[in-house]
């Protein structure tokens, strides 16, 4: 009896306060497994929608159902809208967290979910539409009285009228794409006399990438500061602000390192950009998380650039510095509840850092990279650390793929501290311990990035890695002796365990066909590095001729090796082997080599076997050569499209092209064999 009236209660109220019970995330990767941890500790029970290329994806194995939408492309998967609500009817689900990216910030999608009578977590589709546009925004926020970086954001598009705004404005000027994210359709404009040059290409930027060549022209400010306000609204009409976000530190006009709160902020400044993001967020009625970004002067004059109306990618160092759980207080949000908590019951806690870990080369302008991960150990969690990814850790040569088809962030890395120093303390440890070996990635670059004085300092500014650029990316230099020591150590190791009963073995279990010693040969850059194995002293002699000693113990050679090597102790050195490329890690350092293996003479050297291979899986869109054609070193030969960029192969050295093995239009994978040399 008792209970039936529980039941019935328990409805009327479930019914009133729309209580979600089942959530379908629209995205992949690293913000699906982020909203299913939230899932997960709130009971509410979980579907991950997936393409053909994530299968076998972390989010897929997370979720409690999962749906296949189509194949790897996103607009045949995660961009279309009818393949997702068909996976909702499928399944029951009764929300939509959309994440970011992908369709989080489309009003039609956010309409089509609601006429679909769903939850849509995130907000009404026309305070998306009303932010749509950074134009259209930046008249509203006008409106609204929120400070705007001078500039002109009018309907008027002819080059006589955006020549003239610019001259009022006064030089520098920036031309932004209205329609622009991701730093596309955006130049920098130095002088009147480069004007012309540089609309055309924001216009056609902002065409081929949104569809719109709408710009719009700003100041550009000299080093500022991107400061960022996480508001958050209910569907009651009550907003706060959580405080600000410093994400200062970009390449390409793109955020890599971000902290909370800013360093340096005043409390009135806070306050003022606090309550100037909580008027823009209610002057369109605004429901639930949001971000409103400023660009701040060395004077603390700050200036509204534009709204996201989503969750951000950096939100972690939120949630570190308030204790809060944003995916949680998006789904009280939507439900209708109220805001868990008023402005007054805000407060900071220490400081929080995030880094993020993309398949990039630092080295190639940041270029975006792909491929399968061949190692991969994070560090360690704790109340201090905290890593939120979709890719999963993984022992020698069994990585989950970075896949073409979409971002290629890896990983994020959070730390947090009771203020800055010790938070910085801990980002540089955790960054120490997060080995990664497969595509090329930024974690060199993290590191020295978070050990840069002027960063500890926190002189930060948006330019920050261009004037740093040779501190923060140095010349390739000769490898150091403990990586070449491991090397040797972990081609050894690769061979099999030796057996001991020693804690403490020396390498004569290893010798190798009874030999008294083995040279083993690297190469880094144009050099060749010999370092030679002692059996019988148990040394290790490098190519300066420095000897020292070496022990071992027999602790995981699967996962790491623990060796002194001259007196001093490496725990958990790394040491993976793929194909002909040797890569160490320890703690702290990274590093590539080729092992010029004699077995193998000339693999891996393209130049030597003729054989021209794709540098990453993409589609080939032009073919430059004929069969028979005598080619000079240097000449195009073929381009292939990867992630957005088009790369060329050239000739390694002159010859006559023996065979093609690709036409315009093939989708290749990494190491496909494109042309053969002569
Ligand atoms: P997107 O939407 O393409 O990311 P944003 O408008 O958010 O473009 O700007 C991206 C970055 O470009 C900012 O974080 C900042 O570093 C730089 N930026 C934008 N506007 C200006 C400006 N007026 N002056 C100087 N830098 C700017």
């Amino acid at each position: 009896m008792i209970s039936g009236i529980v039941a019935v209660l328990l409805n009327i109220y479930n019914q009133y306060m729309a209580l979600i019970k089942k959530i379908l995330i629209a995205n992949r990767g690293e913000i699906a497994c982020r909203v299913m941890k939230t899932c997960q500790r709130l009971g509410i029970a979980t579907v991950a929608v997936y393409s053909e290329a994530d299968a076998g994806a972390l989010h897929v194995e997370m979720a409690d159902e999962a749906v296949l939408i189509g194949p790897a492309p996103a607009r045949e998967s995660y961009l279309d809208t009818k393949k997702i609500l068909a996976a909702v009817q499928q399944t029951g689900a009764d929300a939509i967290h959309p994440g970011y990216g992908f369709l989080s910030e489309n009003a039609d999608f956010a309409e089509a979910v609601a006429k679909a009578g769903l939850i849509f977590i995130g907000p009404p589709a026309s305070a998306i539409r009303a932010m749509g546009g950074k134009s259209e925004s930046k008249a509203l926020m006008e409106k609204a009285k929120v400070p705007l970086v001078p500039g002109y954001h009018g309907e008027r598009q002819d080059e006589k009228l955006l020549k003239a705004e610019a001259e009022k404005i006064g030089y520098p000027v920036l031309i932004k794409a209205s329609a622009g994210g991701g730093g596309k359709g955006m130049r920098v404009v130095e002088s009147a006399k480069d004007f012309s040059e540089a609309l055309a290409g924001a216009q056609r930027e902002a065409k081929s990438s949104f569809g719109n060549e709408k710009v719009l022209i700003e100041k550009y400010l000299a080093h500022p500061r991107h400061v960022e306000i996480q508001v958050f609204a209910d569907q009651k009409g009550n907003a706060v602000y959580l405080f600000e976000r410093d994400c200062s530190v970009q390449r390409r006009h793109q955020k890599v390192l971000e902290e909370a709160p800013a360093p340096g902020l005043s409390q009135a400044v806070r306050e003022k950009m606090g309550k100037a993001a909580v008027a823009a967020a209610q002057a369109i009625d605004y429901v639930g998380a949001g971000t409103v970004e400023f660009l701040l002067d060395a004077k603390e004059n700050f200036y509204f650039m534009e709204m996201n109306t989503r969750l951000q990618v950096e939100h972690p160092v939120t949630e570190m510095i308030t204790g809060l759980d944003l995916v949680e207080w998006q789904i009280r949000v939507a439900e209708g509840n109220k805001l868990p908590l008023a402005q007054k019951d805000l407060k900071i806690n220490g400081h929080a850092f995030e880094a993020r870990l993309y398949a990039e080369d630092p080295a190639k302008d940041f270029l975006p990279g792909a491929g399968q991960i061949q190692f991969l150990r994070y560090p360690m969690e704790s109340d201090c650390v905290r890593v939120d990814t979709g890719v999963r850790e993984a022992p020698f040569g069994e990585g989950d793929v970075i896949s073409i088809y979409y971002d290629p962030m890896i990983a994020k890395i959070i730390s947090w501290g009771k203020d800055r120093d010790t938070a910085l303390r801990n980002m540089q440890s955790a960054l120490d311990n997060t080995h990664i070996a497969g595509p090329k990635t930024n974690i060199n670059f993290l590191r020295a990035l978070t050990k840069n004085k002027d960063f500890a300092a926190a002189k930060v500014s948006t330019h920050f890695i261009a004037d740093h650029h040779k501190a923060l990316l140095p010349k390739p230099s000769a490898p150091a002796n403990e990586t070449l020591a491991l090397a040797a150590l972990g081609l050894l190791a690769e061979r099999g365990e030796p057996t001991s009963d020693d804690p403490w073995g020396d390498l004569s279990a290893w010798r190798i066909g009874g030999n008294e010693s083995d040279t083993f040969t690297f190469k880094s850059g144009e050099k060749d590095y010999p370092v030679t194995i002692s059996y019988q002293d148990s040394k290790v002699v490098l190519p300066d001729g420095t000897a020292l000693r070496v022990a071992y113990t027999l602790s995981s050679f699967d996962m790491g090796l623990t060796v002194q090597i001259g007196g001093k102790r490496y725990d958990d050195a790394v040491v993976c082997k793929h194909g002909l490329h040797i890569h160490v890690m320890y703690q702290g350092h990274y590093e590539e080599l080729t092992w010029l293996d004699p077995l193998h003479a000339g693999e891996g050297n393209e130049e030597s076997t003729g054989k021209l291979t794709a540098p990453m899986p993409g589609k080939v869109v032009a073919v430059r050569v004929k069969t028979g054609a005598k080619v000079t070193k240097g000449q195009a030969l073929i381009i292939v499209e990867a992630m957005k960029m088009e790369h060329t192969i050239t000739a390694p050295a002159d010859g006559v092209v023996a065979a093609i093995h690709a036409i315009v239009g093939d989708q290749v994978s990494e190491k496909h064999e494109l042309i053969a040399l002569k």
